[in-house]
């Protein structure tokens, strides 16, 4: 069984069935053995990615306030080349980007080929913290999930590939860690009364999370409901869903490379032999 599960298109989602405190039965060292393993793996893949040109991978993370998007970022990415990864944080929309469509900062932000992108926060802002604070009329953020589907699909259609994860964890697992940035000094930079705020609305935000991840998982752009009341966990969760997919795409990545460099071959060949030629 994976250890992040991925939403089959189609089925309704619902939050309670699963577990976030669930580690699959490992204990904290093998699952970080194991996790080695594994960013060990997706370290190589970004290398063919980037090289190979031929793709890019789209990495978009959503949660409730405290579920870790940071700390995910930092531990998955942590042993990438940094010259192929960008990472884009999605605020309060600008007056500039509230003035065109809800997807217009997202598209410009969208990985080039052989680029690995992460969104922390994205698209999905404008059918949850929207709809819960009621920022637009239904009728404009009911129509985005189409939207958003057929945007994911054009993406995929032009090489990238796209992984939502959703980052679930307890209602009491976020009060624990609010709790504890108040506690330490190190981490009060980080403390906001909005994050107070926002946890009142808890079952509100939960429900708009269910209607995302039922209406916009599909083939190409699956969401996946990670596992987050334990860090190694849920970054062990996510480094094996990527891995378990572009794994696919090597064989072709490294065709790619053996193309380019019997290409290459032959162009230093093509050059010496006129060198030669020309200076006898
Ligand atoms: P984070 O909590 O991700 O570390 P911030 O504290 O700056 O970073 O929060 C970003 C805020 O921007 C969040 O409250 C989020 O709901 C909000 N936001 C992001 N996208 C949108 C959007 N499209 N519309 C309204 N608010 C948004």
């Amino acid at each position: 069984m994976p250890y992040a599960a991925r939403i089959e298109p189609g089925t309704r989602v619902r939050l309670q069935d699963h577990d976030p405190a669930d580690t699959a039965g490992l204990d904290k060292e093998s699952g970080k053995a194991r996790f080695a393993e594994l960013n060990a793996e997706l370290d190589e893949i970004q290398e063919e990615l980037h090289a190979a040109g031929t793709h890019s991978v789209l990495m978009i993370l959503q949660g409730m306030d405290t579920s870790g998007k940071d700390g995910a970022i930092r531990g998955v990415m942590h042993n990438l080349n940094p010259q192929g990864v960008r990472v884009e944080s999605f605020k309060v929309p600008t007056d500039q980007e509230l003035a065109h469509d809800f997807l217009w900062r997202i598209h410009r932000a969208a990985p080039p080929r052989g680029q690995f992108g992460i969104f922390n926060r994205s698209h999905y802002e404008d059918v949850l913290v929207v709809r819960v604070h009621e920022l637009a009329p239904e009728k404009v953020w009911r129509a985005r999930y189409e939207h958003i589907n057929r945007f994911e699909a054009l993406l995929a259609d032009s090489g990238t590939l796209i992984f939502k994860f959703f980052l679930h964890i307890s209602k009491d697992e976020q009060e624990k860690r609010l709790h504890a940035r108040e506690q330490d000094v190190a981490k009060a930079w980080k403390l906001s009364a909005g994050d107070w705020r926002e946890r009142e609305l808890w079952d509100r935000y939960q429900e708009a999370y269910e209607d995302a991840l039922s209406r916009c998982s599909t083939q190409a752009a699956p969401w996946y409901v990670v596992p987050a009341d334990r860090k190694w966990f849920r970054n062990l969760a996510i480094t094996e869903a990527l891995v378990e997919r572009l794994r696919g795409c090597r064989e072709h990545w490294r065709d790619a490379l053996e193309e380019m460099s019997r290409l290459k071959l032959a162009e230093l060949e093509a050059y010496r032999t006129l060198r030669d030629d020309s200076s006898r």
